[in-house]
């Protein structure tokens, strides 16, 4: 996988303030503001930097968090993990392979079959509807 890589001042070109504040400074957007929390056609969510496949349809549940979730990612080498020890919490972060840019946090208490729940922020990703 060709990583991609780019400046402050290139991504922030690209994105809006949000995205950028999100993706590539690892903010949160606020539950239920997202444009993707309540949202159900079925596609692809596209990594909103770099443009990978992330998520899918297919995986996404609700999760009442008011971020979108899904149970597994589009294919497991498309995401990355980290430890996060930001705000006093030991968490893991998820991250997009290509490009590094934050999506969000991944917990164990997703539903079957995998029991994991990929907690994303909307802004890092951007839809694209099954054709
Ligand atoms: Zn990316």
């Amino acid at each position: 996988m060709n990583k991609v890589v780019k400046s402050d001042a290139e991504w922030k070109s690209e994105l809006s303030s949000e995205e950028f504040a999100v993706a590539r400074k690892k903010g949160t957007e606020r539950a239920f503001t997202g444009r993707y929390w309540d949202h159900h056609a079925a596609g692809i969510y596209q990594c909103v930097c770099c443009g990978s496949p992330l998520f899918r349809s297919n995986e996404k549940f609700d999760s009442g968090t008011g971020w979108p979730s899904f149970w597994a990612p589009a294919a497991a080498g498309n995401v990355h993990t980290e430890t996060d020890r930001s705000l006093s919490m030991e968490r893991v972060e998820v991250l997009c392979a290509q490009c590094d840019a934050h999506l969000g946090h991944l917990f164990d208490d997703g539903p079957e079959p995998t029991n994991q729940r990929y907690c994303i922020n909307s802004a890092a990703l951007r839809f694209t509807p099954k054709e």
